[in-house]
């Protein structure tokens, strides 16, 4: 039996009948950019996140570039994120026009280290961008707390976390709620996946709101006026009716992957050498990843390679040590405990249609590599 990382076919069979019915009314109605879809999904998405407004665009890339372009940076000012994560949160940095800073992360949870971005902060720091990785919140009000008092927005890259929340002061708060710009990537192997490209970006600020919704709208909230040059990056008609049809599910399978997640828990709890993920107590997390560390990390994974069970390494290279940074010069050794997370790091198959005899075969061949 194989065991692939993610069965999207798997997924489709159960909502199959309601994804044809949604896009059956697209192509009726023949609407297909900022077609009625889209509003409906950002509707849906304002009300999971808690926040008043929601814009839909092209991907979660353009997720993070939109608000970093409403922040009107000019050469040399600085963006402080986390060099662990996937390359676009620090590509989006760049391409408006921002030096990514790039500071350690918490070892226990892989997020962005507070304490770290404190130390960061210089006087041509313009922002943060935290990124809630592998689908657990960061430690967004330690952070919060830390920009307020210097005055920087603080961006979160929810990409890896709709829907993930967190406790803070007795109070439930979503990934994307409490800062100032909130992204989504709805690729199709993200948790709320679509049938291709696409983004959200949520806030509370109206005024950002409408900035946000004209850069994705080359800068025009009128057609043919532009205040400002903007992007062609709106959220196809299409990929809202796909993501409307899995909308509902989404609590439902994000349950699931927790189902999955404690079971791997408990059954790998005891191998020896292997470290699964700790969760913060104040976190309710979805699981986009379940990342587990272990020493000799490249040859377990050539051992469930050969056992037909996929695997994948999120990520082998950190941002500060990418070719495309070099003229950053962040030495090796910069970022110790990014750099530890690289070579120990592995993730396991998760979704809300993995089985138990599959789980069992991973914890199966984990135990007989270790052994
Ligand atoms: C997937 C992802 C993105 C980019 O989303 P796309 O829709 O692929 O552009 C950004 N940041 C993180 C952390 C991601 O995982």
């Amino acid at each position: 039996m194989s065991v692939p990382m993610l069965d999207l076919k798997a997924q489709h069979q159960t909502i199959r009948d309601a994804v044809y019915a949604r896009l059956d009314s697209v192509v009726e109605r023949q609407q297909f950019i900022m077609g009625p879809e889209v509003g409906e999904l950002e509707c849906a998405m304002a009300g999971l996140c808690q926040t008043p407004f929601a814009i839909g665009c092209a991907s979660g890339t353009d997720a993070l570039l939109l608000p970093l372009r409403a922040l009107d940076l000019v050469p040399g000012d600085e963006v402080i994120t986390t060099a662990f994560t996937f390359f676009a949160t620090a590509g989006a940095i760049h391409n408006a026009g921002g030096t990514p800073v790039f500071v350690d992360i918490d070892p226990a949870t892989f997020n962005i280290d507070p304490a770290a971005i404190a130390a960061a902060i210089t006087p041509r720091t313009r922002a943060i961008v935290l990124v809630h990785l592998y689908g657990q919140m960061a430690e967004i009000e330690r952070i919060l707390a830390i920009a307020e008092a210097h005055g920087l927005p603080v961006i979160e890259d929810a990409a890896q976390a709709v829907g993930a929340r967190r406790k803070i002061e007795g109070r439930w708060r979503m990934a994307g709620e409490l800062g100032w710009v909130g992204t989504f990537s709805f690729f199709p192997s993200k948790n709320l996946g679509g049938w291709g490209d696409g983004g959200m970006m949520v806030c509370r600020d109206e005024a950002l709101a409408g900035r946000l919704a004209r850069l994705r709208l080359h800068g025009g909230a009128r057609q043919y006026h532009h205040d400002e040059v903007g992007y062609n990056s709106r959220l196809d008609a299409i990929q809202a009716a796909v993501l409307l049809a899995k909308m509902p599910h989404l609590l439902e399978w994000s349950a699931a992957r927790r189902g999955r997640a404690e079971r791997y828990d408990r059954l790998l709890a005891e191998i020896p050498g292997v470290v699964t993920p700790f969760i913060d107590p104040a976190n309710e997390p979805i699981f986009h990843q379940y990342t587990i560390r272990v020493p000799e990390r490249d040859r377990l994974r050539e051992h469930l390679t050969s056992k037909g069970i996929s695997s994948m390494v999120y990520y082998p290279v950190p941002l500060h040590l990418q070719p495309c940074f070099a003229h950053l010069t962040v030495q090796e050794g910069a970022l110790p405990a990014t750099e530890a997370a690289m070579t120990e790091v592995i993730s396991l198959p998760i979704y809300p249609e993995l089985t138990d005899a599959q789980q069992d075969e991973v914890v199966d061949a984990i135990r007989e590599f270790i052994r």
